[in-house]
């Protein structure tokens, strides 16, 4: 069976990467697509976090990497694909996945959207936390991958010039 991860993903984090690998043992294939959240400000184009995430996971089989414009279920559809993963940190988190997946069912009818607890070591971690802290000079290098903290830099640096 296939499933969809969709999310910013700016950047990916260890967070990020402990659902792909959970949701890999349950699925047969899994697309992580990256997409535009209206509500977010991106450090990133969609097209760079597309490239890290691949560099991220280029060790793991069963993984494809995408990018999309516009409604989720649009996506879900055009591929042929039934199931969402999300990831559910705290309770904080609840309400705005619920209203996501009732969203999505409504436009989606066949649509399931799975939800995996965080694991206690990554629960706390968010890529705004990880911007957040990389733009004051904070370590990262344990909240997300090594590619990941290569490419903050990088990034931070470009903004100073
Ligand atoms: P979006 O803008 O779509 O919420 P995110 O990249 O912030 O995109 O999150 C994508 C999904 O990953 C969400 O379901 C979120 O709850 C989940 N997630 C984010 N960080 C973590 C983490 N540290 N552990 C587990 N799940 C996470």
């Amino acid at each position: 069976m296939k499933a969809v991860y969709p999310g910013s993903f700016d950047p990916i984090t260890l967070g990020h990467v402990d659902i792909i690998k959970r949701a890999l043992s349950i699925f047969d294939e899994l697309v992580v697509l990256v997409t535009e959240n209206p509500r977010k400000k991106c450090m990133f184009t969609l097209e760079e976090r597309k490239k890290l995430i691949e560099e991220v996971l280029s060790d793991l089989s069963g993984v494809k990497v995408d990018v999309h414009h516009g409604l989720l279920v649009d996506y879900l559809k055009k591929h042929g694909i039934k199931v969402l993963v999300r990831g559910l940190r705290a309770v904080t988190d609840y309400e705005y996945e619920l209203q996501m997946a009732l969203a999505n069912k409504k436009l989606y009818s066949d649509l399931e959207t799975v939800f995996l607890i965080a694991s206690e070591k990554f629960s706390f971690i968010s890529s705004s936390l990880v911007k957040e802290v990389a733009l004051y000079g904070g370590d990262v290098t344990e909240w997300v991958p090594p590619e990941v903290a290569r490419a903050l830099n990088e990034k931070l640096k470009e903004g100073k010039r």
